[in-house]
């Protein structure tokens, strides 16, 4: 048995995870996906629960030794019911696109029609894109965005009617406003199929009461547990009291999908840290923390707008903001992330509605509060930020992407030859460097 420390046995790794703690220790991490889990979450991811096989549920399991095991399933399990005021509850989904493909097989035939949101809106892959399995495997419908930037809820009836959709997604990875639950409710009932919110990106905001609750509403909620809810990687599914009503065997299929349908053994490591951080966003620190993500948000999306720059419906609810960069030029997203990168401020090119260029050159940039608002950042850092993001744009202002695609890689690579020696850019790395040091992260 080996019990030497990484240090000692792998000085390469060891190496390249101190430089990504400094990284983050050291950076703006402004991804509205991601963020940073406490040393208890992290203890609980890094503990001997990663070396147990668990295949089965709490009490019917196919392989001994599983007495504990059971007993953290069951812990977080309850958390989630309490926190999320639902009927039902499987944590063992490997991540948010395992949970949702689950779903998929728990209520649907292949060749069956789903709908969601469409991706170049704002929506997530597995909500039935083309190159996905979900617009792969089954007739998928997908709806959009108005110009205003809010979900078209009467593109959403118009369609259920016509095509009877079995299944119907809300939520997304870069919309900034409340979604419509309760509309999208109706529309699912007038036509009979399954609802189900996937609120992967605002369920810590929703457990905190900052943003309205989808449990009344839907049949089914799926949810990664790594994004403002601030847990281990992975996720859940969860039947409401509706979903229950609509189908008594709802939970058994869901479960049933995941295991043996889907998964094998769960990762037991991640269900235990699952229960840490269900128990941390059950505090009032918590619920103060989530409404403090949306109040940065809100103050970085005013200074944003301030310094000339246009968002995408104008404003944010939520925790998120999608800048609209077509003010400067179409497909101007790769040149903004990659000038805040050599700023120190983690971000991603998005595509925004109706893009004008590719996914691959997105005209937007997506910027989010959770990570920032962890390390305790309020509203004065947020203008800060926001002043310093409208700079770097502005270094970027003068590099036009040219229509033919060799000519874009040269012009990229002279571009990102340039920017590492902007001397603006070089002087933010370090004023971003001085207000990391104040709000410290594991340090
Ligand atoms: C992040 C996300 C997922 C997928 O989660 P992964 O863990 O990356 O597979 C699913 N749905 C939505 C809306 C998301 O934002």
């Amino acid at each position: 048995m080996n019990k030497k420390k990484l240090q000692e046995t792998d000085s390469e790794i060891k190496e390249t995870l101190q430089n990504e703690e400094d990284r983050q220790e050291f950076g703006l991490e402004m991804i509205p996906s991601e963020n940073f889990v406490s040393k208890a979450v992290m203890e609980a991811m890094g503990s001997v629960m990663t070396n147990k096989y668990s295949e089965g549920y709490p009490g019917k399991r196919y392989y001994g030794g599983n007495e504990f095991i059971d007993v953290a399933e069951k812990i977080a399990i309850e958390r989630v019911k309490k926190l999320f005021k639902v009927a039902h509850v499987n944590v063992q989904p490997y991540s948010g696109s395992p949970a949702n493909a689950e779903v998929y097989l728990a209520l649907c035939k292949p060749g069956d029609t789903i709908m969601g949101q469409s991706l170049l809106d704002g929506g997530h892959l597995t909500h039935g894109w083309k190159t996905s399995f979900s617009g792969l495997f089954f007739n998928s419908i997908q709806y959009h965005v108005k110009a205003d930037g809010y979900i078209d809820i009467e593109e959403a009836r118009k369609l259920a009617l016509e095509h009877k959709p079995k299944l119907i997604w809300i939520g997304a990875s870069a919309y900034a406003r409340e979604f419509p639950f309760k509309e999208l409710a109706e529309i699912a009932d007038e036509v009979g199929a399954y609802l189900v919110a996937d609120i992967a990106h605002i369920a810590g905001l929703i457990v905190a009461g900052a943003h309205p609750s989808a449990s009344e509403h839907v049949h089914i909620i799926t949810t990664t547990t790594h994004k403002t809810l601030r847990g281990p990687r992975g996720a859940m599914i969860m039947v409401t009291e509706k979903g229950m009503q609509k189908d008594p065997d709802l939970g058994k299929k869901i479960d049933k999908a995941v295991f043996p349908g889907f998964q094998g053994g769960p990762h037991d490591h991640t269900t235990a840290a699952i229960a840490v951080a269900m128990k941390e966003a059950d505090t009032p620190e918590f619920k103060e923390y989530a409404h403090q993500i949306v109040k940065n948000a809100k103050a970085l999306a005013q200074e944003l707008m301030d310094n000339g720059l246009k968002l995408v419906s104008g404003g944010t609810d939520t925790h998120l903001i999608l800048v609209d960069l077509t003010t400067i030029q179409k497909g101007h997203g790769v040149f903004v992330q990659d000038a805040l990168e050599v700023a120190g401020i983690t971000t991603n090119k998005n595509t925004i509605p109706q893009d004008p260029s590719s996914p691959f050159y997105p005209s937007g940039i997506r910027l989010g509060t959770p990570a920032l608002t962890t390390r305790n950042m309020k509203e004065e850092e947020m203008k800060q930020i926001g002043k310093w993001i409208a700079a770097v744009v502005k270094e970027t202002e003068n590099y036009k992407l040219p229509e033919e695609k060799e000519e874009r890689k040269e012009l990229l690579k002279n571009f990102r030859a340039e920017i590492k020696e902007n001397a603006v850019l070089k002087g933010l790395r370090e004023e971003v460097r001085e207000m990391c040091k104040r709000f410290p992260l594991y340090k």
